[in-house]
């Protein structure tokens, strides 16, 4: 699955780590998360003081993980890492807590995910860098209050909305992620293409880059798949012709939209007559989990205008009639 929201094996765990831009400067796009950051890392640092707690969203691969490694670096401190359903019981976020140094960042991947219990811990934490942790058992159990260094959490989420409200309320900083722009994901693919000694016309990377869905993840990942090709089928260098026969092998459209996407919508238009259909609905009908459709596909669709949400389902729009080469009935929205 080329749009798969994870990293596909360890071997492209290894590999992203190696593309990850360091430095707030390095990192392309998100023009407006990155000023914030700058301005914010920057007052922190001169005061010598933790940064706020900072919530990143948006879809998967668009570089929260990234952002929390670089902001970690240019404050100079640790980064801990950690994701929600890792941590299970109280216990195991207060050991995370105890163990950081003063000004340190403790990174929490898919932060709407963490137990309530564990949620409750972390409250305090926030506020007034205090855990209240239980020792002993039964009627001799008592509760101890320990002080924590200063430090900053980083959430990563993919939806805002899924989070409590105490806990959105606790972040000082909260940053949106956007789809990249072709031009951006281009610099992304070339600045990658260095790296991995790739031979890469800039027409080339552009072509990668329109067809990525707005995201790096997925841009990394189809230039190694592109390069694969390039050198088993033609010279070894990556031009838009290469490209672009490379991604039509993989499935993936003019437009980017990769098998998962067009199943998606024709099932919208073809099974649901344009709409509008309920998530559950339309999850059965495609075999995916309703998760996987509102976090990983629906929001570049959505976002290009392929698809829309109503109050009473999902609605084809104008476009996706037009991309399957289908009529649209009247009323149908732009
Ligand atoms: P997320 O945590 O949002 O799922 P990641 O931070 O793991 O996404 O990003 C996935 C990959 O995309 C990274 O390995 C990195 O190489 C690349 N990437 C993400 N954002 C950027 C960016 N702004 N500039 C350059 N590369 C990026």
């Amino acid at each position: 699955r080329l749009i798969s929201p994870a990293p596909l094996s360890p071997q492209e765990e290894v590999l992203e780590r190696a593309l990850r831009p360091k430095a707030l400067q390095e990192y392309v796009g998100q023009k407006k998360a990155r000023e914030q950051l700058e301005i914010f890392i920057e007052a922190a640092r001169k005061r010598g003081e933790a940064l706020d707690h900072v919530l990143l969203f948006g879809p998967p691969g668009l570089g929260k993980t990234t952002l929390a490694h670089i902001i970690a670096r240019e404050m100079g401190v640790n980064l801990r890492q950690t994701s929600g359903p890792v941590l299970e019981r109280a216990g195991d976020l207060a050991a995370l807590l105890t163990n950081l140094e003063p000004n340190d960042v403790l990174f929490i991947d898919e932060i709407h995910r963490l137990s309530p219990v564990v949620e409750e811990i972390l409250y305090p934490a926030l506020e007034d860098f205090q855990i209240d942790i239980m020792i002993g058992e039964g009627p001799a159990a008592r509760s101890v209050k320990l002080d924590l260094p200063p430090f900053t959490l980083v959430g990563a989420t993919t939806r805002a909305g899924m989070l409590t409200n105490p806990l959105r309320d606790r972040f000082g900083i909260v940053a949106r992620l956007e789809f990249y722009t072709p031009e951006e994901l281009k610099q992304i693919v070339m600045r990658s293409g260095r790296l991995l000694n790739v031979e890469l016309s800039p027409e080339g990377a552009l072509e990668i880059a329109r067809r990525s869905r707005g995201t790096p993840r997925i841009a990394n990942r189809l230039l190694r798949r592109v390069r694969d090709y390039a050198e088993v089928r033609a010279s070894g260098r990556v031009t838009p012709e290469v490209a672009d026969a490379a991604l039509t092998m993989l499935d993936v459209d003019k437009v980017g939209l990769d098998t998962m996407d067009r199943k998606l919508l024709s099932a919208v238009l073809e099974k649901f007559g344009g709409g509008p259909v309920g998530l559950d609905n339309l999850a059965a009908a495609i075999g995916e989990a309703p998760d996987t459709i509102e976090d990983v596909l629906e929001p570049f669709l959505i976002q290009q205008g392929y698809l829309m949400r109503t109050p009473r389902g999902r609605v084809a729009t104008r476009l996706s009639y037009m991309h399957f080469g289908l009529a649209a009935p009247g009323g149908t929205l732009e």
